[in-house]
C-alpha cells in the first residue's frame, strides 16, 4: 500500500468533505439493514440488492443523486468485503461510520493517465466531480493501480493511497516452511526462533499520549484547547498506525522471500471475541481475561497481515487448526495444559523441553502443515491444513 499525503485546495476540501458524507451514508444505511436480517429470514441483502436501493435511494434525494454514483457504488462495494472478511472470521462485524472519524471513499476504474507527476515532489490525481488534486510525490506511485482510497484522518490530514495488489513474490524453492504463531506478548514468533515485534509508540511518545488524555480529561466540551488536544492525541494515534502498517508490509515480504511455505493459525478472530462476551444468559468465564487477549490479537493486525501473506505468496500460505499447538511439546508431543508455564515459557511436563511458548506453538504449526500431524497422547490429531474459502472477487479493503 502506497499512501501519500493530498493537498487539496480549500474548495476540493470542501467537494472532498461531500463524498465522504455520501460514502458514509450509503455504509451507515448498509449496516443498518444488516442489522435487521436475522437468520432464518429469507436472505442477507446482497451487493445487487443494495445497488438496486441505492438507485431507489438516489431517486429519492436529490442531496445523494448530486453526489458521485461510483463513490456510493464503492462504499457497498466496500460493506460487501467487509462482510465477507467478518464471515471469514479475520475481521470485526462492520460498523457505523462516525462523521469525522473513519472518513474517506474508494474511487476504481482509474485509468493510466487519471494520475501525473508535476514535479520531483508533486503529483496530482484525477478525482470524479472534484478534479485534479494535489499530492506529495513522496515516494513511487505504483504501476497499474486500477483503484484508490481518499481518507480524511481524525487530525484532518487527507491522504490517498493507491490500490495495487501486490505483485506475488517468488518462492525461494529450497522447500523450507515457516510456522508464524500471533503472540499477545510479542506480535508474532517464528518456528525459526526469531521473534517480531510491531514498532509502536516509543517510551516517550507514550509518556505524551497518556500527559494528553489527562489533558483531555480536564478541557472542557467545545473548548478550543480540547480541540487541540484531540488533534494530538490523532496525530501519535496515526503514527502508530501507520507503523503497524508499515511492519505489516516488510514482515509479509520477508516471510514470502525467505519461505515456500507460510503456515498459520486458521484464528477465528469473531468466534473468539464472541466466546469471551458470552450471552446473557450463560457470561463467558475469564471474560477480562480473555478481552485483554482479544484486543492484544486485533491490534496486532493479524487479520491484516495474514491478508499481505496470500497477495504476496499466493498458495503458499496454510492456514491450520490452531488446537493444542500451545500446549504440545515439540520435542515429544506430549499435550499438557500444564507445560504452558506462563504466558512466554514452554516447559514440558513430561521431558522437560523448554522453549519460548510461541514459538513452540510455531514450531508445532509448521509440522502440521508439513503433513507430520502431532497427534495429543490419547486425545485428537491436529487439525489439517484447513481449505481456503474462495473470496469474493472485491477490491481489498485497504
Ligand atoms: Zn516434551
Amino acid at each position: 500500500m502506497s499512501r501519500f499525503r493530498l493537498q487539496p485546495a480549500p474548495a476540493q476540501e470542501a467537494a472532498l468533505a461531500e463524498h465522504c458524507a455520501h460514502a458514509r451514508y450509503v455504509w451507515n444505511l448498509a449496516v443498518e439493514q444488516h442489522a435487521h436480517w436475522k437468520p432464518g429470514r429469507k436472505s442477507a441483502l446482497g451487493f445487487a440488492e443494495q445497488c438496486r436501493q441505492l438507485t431507489e435511494a438516489r431517486a429519492a434525494s436529490p442531496w445523494l443523486a448530486a453526489g458521485s454514483a461510483v463513490v456510493q457504488q464503492q462504499a457497498l462495494k466496500d460493506f460487501a468485503q467487509a462482510m465477507a472478511n467478518f464471515f471469514g472470521g479475520t475481521h470485526r462485524r462492520p460498523t457505523w461510520r462516525k462523521r469525522g472519524r473513519s472518513e474517506g471513499f474508494r474511487i476504481v476504474a482509474v485509468k493510466t493517465g487519471d494520475v501525473r507527476r508535476l514535479s520531483r515532489n508533486t503529483g496530482e490525481v484525477k478525482i470524479p466531480k472534484v478534479g485534479w488534486v494535489r499530492f506529495r510525490w513522496s515516494r513511487a506511485v505504483p504501476d497499474g493501480a486500477k483503484s484508490y482510497r481518499v481518507t480524511r484522518d481524525r487530525a484532518g490530514r487527507w491522504h490517498v493511497a493507491f490500490a495495487a495488489v501486490p505483485a506475488p513474490i517468488p518462492a525461494p524453492g529450497a522447500g523450507e516452511a515457516v510456522g508464524v504463531d500471533r503472540g499477545v506478548a510479542v506480535s508474532a514468533a517464528l518456528s525459526t526462533g526469531q521473534l517480531l515485534n510491531v514498532r509502536g509508540l516509543r517510551d516517550t511518545e507514550q509518556a505524551r499520549l497518556r500527559r494528553l488524555l489527562r489533558k483531555l480529561a480536564r478541557a472542557k466540551r467545545g473548548s478550543n484547547r480540547r480541540a487541540k488536544v484531540k488533534t494530538a492525541i490523532a496525530r501519535l494515534k496515526a503514527r502508530e498506525a501507520d507503523r503497524r502498517k508499515d511492519w505489516v508490509e516488510k514482515t509479509s515480504t520477508d516471510l514470502a522471500r525467505r519461505f515456500d511455505v507460510i503456515t498459520v493459525e486458521d484464528l477465528k478472530i469473531r468466534a473468539m471475541t464472541r466466546t469471551a462476551r458470552g450471552t446473557i444468559e450463560a457470561p463467558g468465564r475469564n471474560v477480562r481475561q480473555k478481552a485483554g487477549l482479544n484486543r492484544g490479537i486485533l491490534t496486532a493486525g493479524w487479520g491484516r497481515l495474514v491478508q499481505r501473506l496470500e497477495h504476496k505468496a499466493p498458495g503458499r500460505v496454510q492456514k491450520v487448526n490452531p488446537r493444542h499447538t500451545s500446549q504440545t511439546c515439540n520435542a515429544c508431543k506430549h499435550v499438557a495444559r500444564e507445560s504452558r508455564e506462563s504466558q512466554a515459557l514452554f516447559l514440558c511436563v513430561a521431558c522437560g523441553h523448554r522453549d519460548n511458548a510461541d514459538v513452540n506453538a510455531a514450531k508445532n504449526m509448521r509440522d502440521t502443515a508439513a503433513g507430520h500431524a502431532v497427534t495429543a497422547r490419547g486425545g485428537l490429531p491436529l487439525g489439517g491444513p484447513v481449505n481456503r474459502e474462495p473470496q469474493p472477487d472485491l477490491p481489498s479493503a485497504a
